[in-house]
């Protein structure tokens, strides 16, 4: 079948890697000039199959009005006259009860499990390289009550499949001794062995050079609208002329909020900005080896090659992902209060971007109500995790193959 796929970023790369395996003729659309330039160019790398708890939580709306108080909070918001931006805001405060908490973290986990074994079947399929590690994660806590949290939530996604183990203090030093600078503060942490890493700018691009020749890429080609017809997509307006298929997919991740207006296609997005840095080790000996989060600064770190990125924060205040040097100097600062020395900081590459996200940080995946349109968007803060399982997905669907995970679970409503 004659598919386009609109976005060449992780989530976009992945559909098109899937369904060309599949044989259908894929054209990937892009604006940019490169495939990876959105959200998915220097995200926090993390893999992070186990850790998906949605953030619409009953401790997140506990935690919500300290933290929207705070001048250096890790959570902003910038209210809009956007009625999209409300609607989303009171959906999110809906979902922030314990029940569907729980029923968005068992749905999350599955598609990560699935991604997972997608991942691995791409790689040992192709020769990709994105600095990929099975190095594990450790989240480490600073208070009695948020390690008695983490333990509770343990516990809790343990039946559904989540290997991680409680630890002392003294064991994350010794599991990860680059944290002794931290001692002082360390309550303990959870440690999931399965977890991995990669850069996922890499990662798209490694996926435009296997599918070169197998599939069309119109890179630096803008979509300025989805035509409709008859309740069918009639072909995408672009500056290039206009490009018609048989079937269409919206990856476009916060993108797709303005493609589909006009379509009558609902994209429950909101885009939340976050910062990274990556900054290039001194000394490899002290650098962390795991990926580290640490809940009491709200900052990931992993090591890339030869590298530490850094990622932190979380902004609902528009679509424009303006650096705030504020937020890049909180996050060197972190960087160097947490493993000093380690990395050169006067050499480092900021980024920002917009997480796409839903206010259940359920992704929508499967045909949308113009029968020729399908969609795989809203993957939020786990875009790179959940990418490979939810293209595979996507393919499951157009293939009439039965998928590895509940459908219904990610379909678009409405
Ligand atoms: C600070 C930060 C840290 C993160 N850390 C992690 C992490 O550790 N692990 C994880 O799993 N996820 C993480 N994420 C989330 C992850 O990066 C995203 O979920 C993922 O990159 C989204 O991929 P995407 O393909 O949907 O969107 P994008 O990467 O943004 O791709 C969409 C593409 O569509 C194109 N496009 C949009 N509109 C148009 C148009 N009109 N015409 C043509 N092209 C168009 C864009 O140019 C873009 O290339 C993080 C995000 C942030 C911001």
């Amino acid at each position: 079948m004659k598919i386009i796929v609109i976005g060449a970023g992780i989530v976009g790369m992945a559909t098109a890697w899937w369904l060309a395996q599949d044989g259908h003729a894929v054209t990937v659309v892009d604006r940019e000039t490169a495939p990876g330039r959105g959200t998915s160019f220097a995200n926090g790398a993390q893999l992070s199959y186990s850790y998906v708890a949605p953030m619409a939580s009953p401790s997140v709306l506990r935690s919500l009005p300290k933290w929207l108080l705070k001048a250096d909070s890790p959570v902003r918001f910038v209210p809009s006259a956007d009625p999209a931006q409300w609607r989303w805001i009171a959906q999110f405060l809906a979902a922030c009860r314990a029940g569907p908490g729980a029923e968005a973290t068992a749905k999350l986990l599955a598609l990560a499990a699935h991604s997972r074994a997608m991942l691995h079947e791409m790689m040992a399929r192709t020769n990709v390289d994105f600095h990929h590690r099975p190095n594990g994660k450790l989240v480490v806590q600073s208070s009695r009550a948020g390690m008695d949290d983490a333990v509770a939530q343990m516990r809790l996604q343990a039946p559904l499949g989540s290997e991680q183990h409680a630890l002392t203090a003294t064991e994350c030093i010794a599991l990860e001794p680059a944290l002794a600078s931290i001692a002082d503060r360390l309550v303990g942490g959870i440690h999931t062995p399965s977890e991995e890493v990669g850069d996922c700018r890499m990662l798209c691009e490694e996926l435009h050079r296997v599918l070169a020749g197998q599939v069309r890429f119109l890179l630096g080609t803008e979509i300025t609208r989805i035509a409709v017809e008859a309740g069918r997509v009639r072909g995408l307006e672009t500056a290039a002329g206009p490009l018609e298929a048989e079937l269409y997919v919206l990856a476009a991740g916060v993108g797709s909020r303005v493609l589909a207006r006009g379509t009558g296609v609902p994209v429950p997005i909101q885009p939340i900005r976050g910062y990274s840095i990556t900054a290039r080790v001194r000394d490899a000996n002290t650098a962390p080896v795991r990926s580290i989060t640490d809940i009491h600064r709200k900052t990931v770190y992993a090591p890339l090659a030869d590298s530490v990125r850094v990622a932190g924060f979380a902004e609902i205040t528009g679509a424009g992902a303006e650096l705030r040097p504020g937020r890049i100097a909180a996050l060197k600062d972190n960087l160097e209060a947490t493993f000093p020395g380690v990395c050169d900081l006067a050499e480092l590459s900021p980024w920002s971007g917009l997480r796409p996200a839903t206010p259940t940080d359920l992704p929508v995946i499967g045909r949308s109500r113009l029968g020729n349109l399908m969609v795989n968007m809203g993957q939020g803060s786990l875009g790179f995790t959940l990418a490979a399982g939810s293209a595979r997905l996507l393919a499951d669907q157009i293939a009439g193959r039965p998928p590895a995970v509940v459908a219904a679970h990610y379909a678009p409503r409405g």
